[in-house]
C-alpha cells in the first residue's frame, strides 16, 4: 500500500529527529550493545522503507519508529521490543529477509519479527474476526512481546488513521474494540485501552466525540478550580505523613463519558463524576498498604465518605494484576468524588500493565495472577476440540475478559475464577482428576448443585468417586476453558472406546461379506458424509448407523460399489420432477437407548422392570424371561441377586447409550418435619419449577409432626436423579430423601 517517492533532504532531519526523540523515551537504562543495536535496527529500517511513503505522504519509516516509541513510553519496554518495533515491517514490506534479520540480530529477535510478519501476512480483514483473533491469542503466548508491538502498531495506525477510506476505518474500529482493546484492559494496559475506544468512538460517533470532547474543553476551567478547592484541606495533612507524594485530578475518558450517557441515559451536564482524584505515594513496599490505608482515613476525615463505594484492590489485586484503593467520598458542594489512593509502583502497574509488572516480578504472588491467566489461554489454544473458531472466540471471551470472583480450598488457599464460574469449574481448576470424578461439592459446608454459581468469599470441597465420569449435560454446567475442554477431551474418549465395539461389530460383517475392511470403511465414510472414522464406528455402536445399510450395494472385487437406482424408475420420476425418496434410515435418531451384548435392544422385545425402575446412568443388565423378551434391571435390583444365581445363562450384559430421549421414572421417599402446609408447595415448587421435572405421582402421609411422602417423578437420567435428591434434602424442614429401591 506504500506510495513510492525518494526521501528529501528535510524529510531526512524530521526521521532523525523522531528517532532521537524515540531514545530519549527509554527509561530503563540501556547497555552499550544494546545501543549499537537499536541504531543497527533503525539504520535497517530506514534503508529498507527508504522509497516508501504512507497513505498520508509522509516517509514510511515514521510509522516504526512511532511504534517503537509507544513501545519504549507508553508499554515501557526495552530494548529487544524497541528493535523488533523497528523492524516490524521489513520483512513483510521490503526486501529484506528474515535470514539477514536473524544473522544482525540474533534468533530472539529474529523469531518476534516473524511472529509479528506473520499475524500480519494471514491477517485478513475479510475473514472472520473469530479467526483473526485465534492467531493473535495464539502469538500471545509464545512471546506476550508479539502482541504488545502488535497492539503499539495499532495504536500508531488508528492516531494516524485519516488518511484511510472511511469504510476501512469503521472496519478498523470494529475490529479493535473487539480485539484490542479488551486484551490491552486484560493485560493491563489502563491507558492504552481508553486511547482505543476514543480512537473507535471518533470514527463511529463522530458527533457525539466532538461535542463531548467541547463541553470537557469548556468546563475545564470550572473543574480545576474545584478541583484544587478539594485538594486544599487535604495537603496540609498528608504533609504531616512525611512521605512525598502526588494528587492528579484527571478528565474521565470521552468514551467512558459517552458510555454513561448512553446506559444511563442522563446529559452530559448531569454527569457530577466526570473526573477522577488520585493520590500517589512513593513508599516502600513493606509501607504501602499501611501507609494507603492512612489517606484513606485522612481523605474520608476531611470529606465524608460513601462506605459502599469501597474497594479494595490492595488486599485482593485484580487479575490483571491492578492494586489500589478506591473509594468515593462526598466533596464541596456535595458533589460524589472519586478517589484513587495507591503508590508509585502501583501507579507504574496500573499504566503500564503488563511490561511494568515483570520488572515487579518476585513481588507479592502477582506473578501467579498473570501466570494463572497465560495457562488458562494455553489450556483453551491446546484444546484441539476447539477447531470451531468461533466455539474458541466464546470460550475465551467468556473465560479472559470477564470479571472475578475469589474463592477458597477448604485449607483457606484463594483461587481466581472468572464470574459466572460454577462449583464443577473450580473442581476441573484444581486438578482434573478432582473435576472428572467430582461426585458431589459443598459451598460453606452444604452440598450443592455441581452447576451451583459460585460467589466471592465460597469455601469449596470437592468429594469424588472413582467411577464417576463427565458426560454430556457436564458441558451446561461449567464456563471455563479449562473444564470445557477436559470434559470435551474425556466424552471424545469415551466415544472413541465405545467406538471400538462399532469397529468391530463392522469388521466381522466385512468379513462375512468378504469385503476388505480399509477399502469397505472408506466407501462408508464418503457415501454417508462423514467427517472422520470414529464418528463412523461410534455411530455403528449407537445403532446411529445401521448396518443394513450394506444392502444398498453389492460386492465387487472385495469392494463396495453402491447400487445403481433402476434407471428407468429415475428418468420416470425426473420427468414428473420429484426429489429422491429421503433416505431416512441413514441417520435414524436412535430409538434404542440401551445395548443388550453390544447390540441395541430394539432388536428384541423389551421393556424396564418394573421392580428397579431402573434410569439412564444405572448399572443395569439384561434378563430373558420366558414370556416378555427382555426386561432391563438395575444390577442392584432387589431382585437381581436371585435372578443371577438361578438363571445365570438367561443373564445378558447391557449398557446405555449416552442419548437423551426419553425420561424414566423414579420414585422418591421423602421425609421430614411437618411444620404447617408449606412443606408440599415447597417440594412441588422446587421440583416442577426449580428443577423443571415433571412430577407423575406424589403422596403425603403425616404423624406426630413427621411426614413421609412419595413422589413418582420423570428424570432423564442418574445425574438429574441426583440433582433432584440433593436439592430436596437441603429444602428447609427436609431430613432426608432416598430412591426407593
Ligand atoms: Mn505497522
Amino acid at each position: 500500500m506504500a506510495i513510492t517517492k525518494p526521501i528529501e533532504q528535510e524529510e531526512k532531519l524530521l526521521i532523525q529527529k523522531a528517532y532521537r526523540r524515540m531514545v530519549r523515551s527509554i527509561k530503563s537504562e540501556v547497555h552499550p550493545e544494546d545501543k549499537v543495536n537499536i541504531r543497527k535496527a533503525y539504520e535497517m529500517a530506514v534503508s529498507a522503507h527508504a522509497n516508501q511513503r504512507r497513505k498520508s505522504g509522509e516517509p514510511y519509516v515514521m510509522h516504526p519508529i512511532e511504534v517503537s516509541r509507544i513501545c519504549a513510553r507508553e508499554i515501557g519496554l526495552g530494548p529487544t521490543a524497541i528493535i523488533c518495533a523497528l523492524l516490524h515491517d521489513v520483512v513483510e514490506d521490503t526486501p529484506v529477509t528474515l535470514e539477514e534479520i536473524q544473522e544482525e540480530f540474533g534468533e530472539k529477535i529474529a523469531k518476534i519479527v516473524d511472529g509479528l510478519t506473520k499475524l500480519d501476512g494471514t491477517y485478513s480483514y475479510n475473514s472472520p474476526q473469530a479467526e483473526n483473533f485465534k492467531k493473535v491469542v495464539s502469538t500471545l503466548i509464545e512471546d506476550v512481546r508479539v502482541v504488545l508491538i502488535k497492539m503499539a502498531d495499532r495504536l500508531h495506525n488508528l492516531r494516524t488513521i485519516g488518511s484511510m477510506p472511511h469504510e476501512k476505518q469503521l472496519k478498523i474500529a470494529a475490529e479493535t474494540n473487539y480485539i484490542y482493546s479488551p486484551l490491552a484492559h486484560r493485560l493491563g494496559l489502563y491507558n492504552m485501552r481508553v486511547e482505543f475506544q476514543d480512537l473507535c468512538m471518533r470514527i463511529t460517533d463522530p458527533d457525539a466525540y466532538r461535542e463531548i470532547s467541547e463541553k470537557l474543553q469548556q468546563s475545564k476551567n470550572e473543574r480545576s478550580r474545584y478541583i484544587q478547592e478539594f485538594i486544599r484541606p487535604l495537603r496540609k495533612k498528608l504533609d504531616q505523613l512525611g512521605m512525598p507524594y502526588r494528587i492528579t485530578g484527571r478528565p474521565k475518558s470521552i468514551s467512558s463519558i459517552w458510555n454513561k450517557i448512553k446506559t444511563k441515559n442522563v446529559s452530559f451536564d448531569e454527569i457530577y463524576d466526570l473526573f477522577a482524584i488520585r493520590v500517589i505515594v512513593d513508599v516502600p513496599l513493606d509501607l504501602e498498604k499501611n501507609i494507603c490505608w492512612q489517606i484513606y482515613s485522612i481523605v474520608t476525615d476531611v470529606h465524608p465518605p460513601i462506605p459502599e463505594r469501597l474497594k479494595d484492590w490492595i488486599t485482593t489485586p485484580k487479575s490483571n494484576g491492578y492494586e489500589s484503593l478506591h473509594t468515593t467520598v462526598i466533596g464541596p458542594k456535595g458533589r460524589y468524588v472519586e478517589i484513587q489512593i495507591r503508590s508509585e509502583r502501583m501507579d507504574e502497574i496500573a499504566e503500564r500493565g503488563f511490561a511494568a509488572h515483570w520488572k515487579y516480578k518476585g513481588i507479592k504472588n502477582q506473578k501467579n495472577v498473570y501466570e494463572m491467566w497465560l495457562d488458562n489461554i494455553r489450556d483453551i489454544l491446546e484444546d484441539e476440540v476447539h477447531d470451531d473458531p468461533v466455539e474458541f472466540l466464546s470460550d475465551f471471551k467468556t473465560n479472559l475478559f470477564k470479571e472475578e470472583v475469589y474463592v477458597y480450598t477448604p485449607n483457606g488457599d484463594m483461587k481466581i475464577l472468572p464470574k459466572g464460574a460454577t462449583a464443577l469449574d473450580f473442581a476441573f481448576s484444581i486438578h482434573t482428576d478432582l473435576g472428572y470424578h467430582a461426585s458431589a461439592i459443598k459451598v460453606n459446608n452444604k452440598l450443592v448443585p455441581m452447576g451451583y454459581e459460585l460467589k466471592n468469599g465460597d469455601q469449596i470441597q470437592v468429594t469424588t468417586n472413582k467411577n464417576q465420569k463427565p458426560n454430556d449435560d457436564w458441558l451446561k454446567m461449567v464456563i471455563t476453558g479449562k473444564a470445557k475442554s477436559k470434559i470435551r477431551s474425556s466424552l471424545k474418549e469415551e466415544k472413541r472406546k465405545k467406538g471400538e465395539f462399532g469397529k468391530e461389530s463392522l469388521a466381522r460383517k466385512f468379513k462375512n461379506l468378504k469385503v476388505d475392511f480399509d477399502k469397505g470403511v472408506e466407501t462408508l465414510i464418503r457415501e454417508y458424509d462423514y467427517k472422520n472414522h470414529p464418528e463412523l464406528f461410534y455411530d455403528i455402536y449407537t445403532g446411529e448407523f445401521d448396518l443394513s445399510e450394506l444392502k444398498k450395494f453389492s460386492i465387487e472385487n472385495h469392494q463396495l460399489i453402491k447400487k445403481k437406482e433402476d434407471q428407468v424408475q429415475q428418468l420416470a420420476r425426473i420427468e414428473k420432477g420429484e426429489k429422491a425418496p429421503a433416505d431416512d434410515s441413514v441417520h435414524r435418531s436412535g430409538q434404542s437407548k440401551i445395548l443388550v451384548n453390544g447390540e441395541p435392544a430394539d432388536q428384541y422385545e423389551f421393556s424396564l422392570a418394573t421392580c428397579c425402575n431402573p434410569v439412564q446412568g444405572d448399572p443395569i443388565f439384561a434378563f430373558f424371561t420366558a414370556g416378555a423378551g427382555l426386561k432391563i434391571h438395575r444390577t442392584n435390583c432387589p431382585n437381581s441377586t436371585h435372578l443371577m444365581a438361578n438363571y445365570g445363562y438367561r443373564v445378558m450384559k447391557a449398557e446405555w447409550v449416552d442419548k437423551i430421549g426419553d425420561s424414566f421414572q423414579v420414585n422418591l421417599i421423602i421425609t421430614g418435619v411437618d411444620d404447617g402446609p408449606g412443606v408440599i408447595e415447597r417440594l412441588t415448587n422446587t421440583v416442577s419449577s426449580k428443577l423443571g421435572l415433571n412430577i407423575r405421582a406424589f403422596s403425603i402421609e403425616g404423624t406426630g409432626g413427621y411426614f413421609e411422602g412419595k413422589m413418582s417423578v420423570l428424570v432423564m437420567n442418574k445425574n438429574q436423579m441426583e440433582l433432584a435428591i440433593r436439592t430436596l434434602k437441603n429444602l428447609k424442614g427436609i431430613s432426608n430423601v432416598i430412591r426407593e429401591s
